[in-house]
C-alpha cells in the first residue's frame, strides 16, 4: 500500500468567530492510500486552537511505512501500528484512519456504515452553526440556514443575551448553544442556562473552562438543559474522567483520531448513559462524509463543516434542508472533484 499526502487550505465562506478567536481559513492535509488501483481518501483538519498543524501532520505521516502491509483488511493492525508511532497527533491519525476505511470499504464494495454495522437512516438532521457575528451578518446567516431545522449558536461573549434575543426576533428554531468555555463563573452559567431553557434551547455545549470539572458537576446537577462536553473530552480515555460532570459528549473524528476511535467513543459514552453529539471542524466533504456514516448513533448531529467552506475537494454527504443525504456507495462514497 502506498501513502501520499499534501497540504490543503480550506477557504471559509465567511469569517468564523468563536469566543477565543476569528479566522478565514483552516489548514488541512489530504491523505491518499493506494492499493491495487483503488484510492482511499482521508483528511486532517487543523483549526488553530488545536496543537497540530500542517507541518506536524506531515512529519507524523513521514514516519509511516505501509510497505509491509499488503491488504487493507489488516486495518486494525495498521491502525494499531499508526497509533503506536507517537502519542497525540490525533488529526494526523484520523487522516490515515479515514483513508484506510475508505479503501477497505471500496475493496469490499460496501458503504462505510455497513462495514461499521450501523443502520443507514434518512432521518438525520444536522444543525447549522452561526459563529459570533454582528447583527447584519447574523441575519444573513440565518437566511442562509433557512432549510435547517436546528441552529447552533456560538456564545461566550459579553453580549450573549443580546445575540439570543436578536436571533429570537428572526427565528423560533430550536438552538444548540456552544459557549466554547466562555463562561467562567458557574453561577453566571446557571443563570444563563435557566434563561435559555425558556427559549427553545436544546443543549449547552462546554459552558465552563474544560479544567473546571468540579464546577461542571455542580452545573450539570442544577441545569435544566443537557450540558455537553467538547473541549473537556478528546479521546476515549477522557470519557470516564468527565462522565459525572456532563450529560453528554461531543465526538469529533479529528479529536478522537478517526472513525475507529470515534465509534468506540460513542459506544463507551452510551454505556455510561451519556448522550452523544457528533461534531466536526471545518472540513472538506471527505472527513464530513466519513463522520456522517456514524451519525445514526448520535443524539445530536452537527456536521455542517463542509457547508462553511468555498473550496471543497470532494462530493459526498450532502445536507439538503438540514437532512443528511449519506451516499450509499462503496467506501465513504466520496468523489474527488478537483485536481490539486
Ligand atoms: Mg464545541
Amino acid at each position: 500500500m502506498k501513502l501520499r499526502y499534501y497540504p490543503y487550505t480550506l477557504q471559509l465562506k465567511n469569517q468564523f468567530t468563536i469566543s477565543s478567536h476569528s479566522r478565514n481559513t483552516t489548514p488541512a492535509v489530504i491523505v491518499e492510500v493506494e492499493h491495487i488501483g483503488l484510492i482511499g481518501y482521508g483528511e486532517a483538519s487543523l483549526p488553530p486552537y488545536l496543537v497540530e498543524e500542517q507541518s506536524s501532520v506531515i512529519n507524523f505521516l513521514k514516519k509511516i511505512s505501509l510497505d509491509e502491509f499488503n491488504d487493507p483488511f489488516q486495518i486494525n493492525l495498521i491502525l494499531d501500528y499508526v497509533n503506536n508511532i507517537d502519542t497525540d497527533n490525533y488529526a494526523a491519525k484520523a487522516s490515515v484512519d479515514i483513508a484506510l476505511h475508505d479503501l477497505i470499504c471500496k475493496k469490499n464494495k460496501i458503504p462505510l456504515y455497513q462495514f461499521l454495522n450501523i443502520k443507514r437512516s434518512e432521518n438525520i438532521f444536522s444543525s447549522f452553526t452561526l459563529g459570533i457575528s454582528d447583527e447584519a451578518s447574523l441575519k444573513q446567516k440565518i437566511e442562509m440556514a433557512s432549510g435547517y431545522k436546528f441552529l447552533k449558536v456560538k456564545l461566550g461573549t459579553k453580549d450573549d443575551k443580546k445575540i439570543i434575543s436578536l436571533i429570537r426576533t428572526l427565528t423560533d428554531k430550536p438552538l444548540y448553544i456552544d459557549v466554547n468555555q466562555g463562561w467562567t463563573d458557574k453561577y453566571f452559567a446557571l443563570d444563563m442556562i435557566n434563561w435559555l431553557a425558556e427559549l427553545n434551547v436544546v443543549l449547552i455545549e462546554q459552558p465552563l473552562p474544560k479544567e473546571n470539572l468540579e464546577d461542571s458537576i455542580w452545573l450539570k446537577e442544577k441545569s435544566l438543559l443537557p450540558v455537553v462536553a467538547d473541549e473537556a473530552v478528546k479521546v476515549i480515555d477522557d470519557i470516564e474522567n468527565i462522565a459525572n460532570s456532563f450529560s453528554g459528549i461531543n465526538v469529533k473524528l479529528m479529536k478522537a483520531g478517526g472513525i475507529r476511535e470515534a465509534h468506540r467513543m460513542i459506544l463507551k459514552a452510551k454505556s455510561l448513559n451519556l448522550k452523544v453529539m457528533l461534531g466536526c471542524m471545518t472540513e472538506t466533504s471527505c472527513a464530513i462524509t466519513a463522520a456522517s456514516h456514524l451519525a445514526a448513533l448520535a443524539d445530536w448531529v452537527d456536521l455542517d463543516g463542509a457547508e462553511l467552506i468555498s473550496n471543497d475537494l470532494f462530493n459526498g454527504t450532502k445536507i439538503i434542508n438540514g437532512r443528511l443525504l449519506i451516499p450509499d456507495l462503496p467506501g465513504l462514497g466520496i468523489e474527488k472533484i478537483e485536481e490539486l
